[in-house]
């Protein structure tokens, strides 16, 4: 007997018991460091000669580990291997399937604080941070583990006389799996996992700022017992394996998530019929955001800009959920301006591993485009907080506020990805509103209100996917907020939902005359 799926808790870090099994964690990671990890595929481990070097963003001169890097010649065996196990991990029955994840589940929760600890290096998350990520990939193993039970129950259908119906849910084939690396844990996991437990086999390619976590997760996938070629681990980048499987015909979906721009090329290349497919290959991609929190006039200034402050630098501002927006009526936008800029001051930058609020973002790519929309910025806006680079031996940049920001201006408008706040005014509600989905996007978005109109009017008019009322815009729970966004953030596939699993299965349906 399962028992019902409840979200994992977080780690309380303020006991002290809790806090030093942190620190234990890290101090043996650390001592891991620089170690390689090979590509697996059909269960093989395989050592190339050309390495991804995985780099702590926030102390560069640490090497957290090497990745093997898979040629195409080895992403196509990788593909034989997947499509050859298909064969049989698509008769196993669901339940057992669902077994594995239960399995990975417990084992994930036993070494929760190792798994953090190499987030926390190898991503630059924070603790409570990195212990989200890892209790949110717990919760999809559960959560999934349980929808495939639910799916392999018999189906509802209506009845007739004479006859005997059955819909079972089957799965696809062979997936292609692109996780980010702003979820390295919960979010690879999670679109591996829901494709497995459906009955999928994966080439699974990490992303390439974090694939250390990501071998991490595929060896614990080994030692609970999955079958091997189930998942098949192939680091690579995406212009010599990525788009070569993606354009694959024995392709038979893509989850993705990561860039609108890498979104948008694969459900191109994607769309296009390869000689000898014989199916529509299937895009599930979650792509990125423009979110924000609108506040009205009669709201809990204190609480709304305390949850503007956490949604838009929580994670150095690197979430598609982040609020990189708030939208303020023009009755309380001083007062608001001034209480975002003094919680936005207070945030210390340094060192993730020593737990600051502010560590790095991941790359020195991320580094300069981020600067570089502060430059940007400070032309389109009124400067308060923040404004460049932070101290330390890697990629910090101060949390920044930029106000009175008009509609049309690009920080108001593309994604940044970073500790970047745009604040601007409306003289109404409702203007705030039309304001607010005045984007491309339509992920996430909150509004503090204390008027049950305006609650129900942004309840029907605020365009975004998963929208909150009187709370952050971040911190979506599997089960609870399932999650997925409109326009240009993607497909809406609403992961941790009851819809997901249909994403990665067919509905096959047999009748029998009696
Ligand atoms: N699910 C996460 C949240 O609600 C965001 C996921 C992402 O950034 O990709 O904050």
């Amino acid at each position: 007997m399962i028992v019902e799926f409840k979200n994992e808790p977080f780690t309380n870090f303020s006991d002290p018991a809790n806090k030093k099994a942190m620190e234990a964690a890290l101090a043996s990671v650390k001592e891991q460091f620089g170690k390689e990890y090979p590509l697996v595929i059909g269960g093989e481990k395989i050592v190339t000669d050309k390495k991804i070097k995985s780099v702590n963003p926030g102390n560069v001169d640490q090497v957290v580990g090497y990745a093997s890097s898979a040629s195409r010649d080895l992403a196509e065996q990788a593909m034989q291997a997947a499509l050859a196990t298909f064969e049989s991990w698509k008769l196993v029955d669901p339940a057992t399937r669902a077994g594995y994840l239960f399995k990975a589940a417990a084992e994930m929760r036993r070494r929760k604080y190792e798994f953090s600890a190499w987030m926390i290096y190898e991503a630059g998350k924070n603790w409570a941070e990195a212990d989200a990520d890892v209790a949110e990939a717990i919760d999809f193993l559960e959560f999934y583990g349980r929808e495939m039970l639910r799916l392999a129950q018999p189906q509802p259908l209506t009845r007739i006389f004479g006859e005997e119906n059955r819909l079972t849910y089957i799965p696809l084939g062979v997936g292609v799996i692109i996780p980010p690396w702003n979820f390295p844990l919960a979010i690879m996991a999670g679109i591996t996992t829901s494709a497995v437990v459906s009955g999928n086999t994966v080439l699974l390619k990490p992303a390439s700022t974090t694939p250390i976590i990501a071998a991490k997760f595929v060896e614990l996938m080994e030692q609970i017992g999955l079958p091997k070629g189930v998942i098949n681990f192939i680091p690579g980048s995406g212009a010599e394996i990525g788009d070569y499987l993606v354009e694959h015909p024995k392709t038979r979906f893509i989850s993705f998530t990561g860039s609108r721009e890498v979104g948008l090329r694969i459900n191109e290349l994607a769309s296009k019929t390869q000689p000898g497919q014989i199916w529509i290959k299937r895009f599930v991609g979650e792509l990125g955001g423009k979110d924000g929190i609108v506040v009205d006039a009669n709201a809990n200034l204190e609480e709304a800009a305390s949850a503007i402050v956490a949604s838009a630098f929580g994670f150095q501002g690197q979430k598609c959920s982040a609020g990189s927006r708030a939208v303020v009526h023009k009755d309380v936008y001083d007062v608001i301006v001034e209480k975002v800029v003094e919680k936005t001051k207070a945030l210390q930058a340094g060192p993730q591993d020593e737990n600051f609020a502010v560590g790095p973002v991941i790359d020195a790519k991320a580094y300069e485009s981020i600067l570089n929309y502060i430059e940007i910025g400070k032309g389109e806006g009124r400067l308060l907080a923040g404004g460049g680079k932070a101290e330390g031996n890697g990629y910090y940049i101060q949390p920044t506020v930029i106000a009175d920001v008009p509609e049309d201006a690009r920080i108001f408008q593309e994604e940044i990805f970073g500790p970047v706040l745009a604040i601007s005014k409306a003289d109404t509600f409702e203007e705030a509103i039309r304001m607010f989905n005045n984007t491309e996007y339509g992920l996430t978005g909150s509004v503090f209100s204390n008027d049950r109109e305006h609650l129900e009017y942004a309840r029907t008019h605020m365009h975004c996917g998963n929208l909150y009322f009187n709370r952050k815009c971040t911190g979506a729970l599997v089960g609870v907020h399932p999650f997925g966004g409109f326009n240009m953030s993607g497909t809406d596939s609403k992961a941790g939902g009851r819809d997901y699993l249909l994403l990665f299965t067919q509905a096959k349906v047999v009748s029998e005359k009696l």
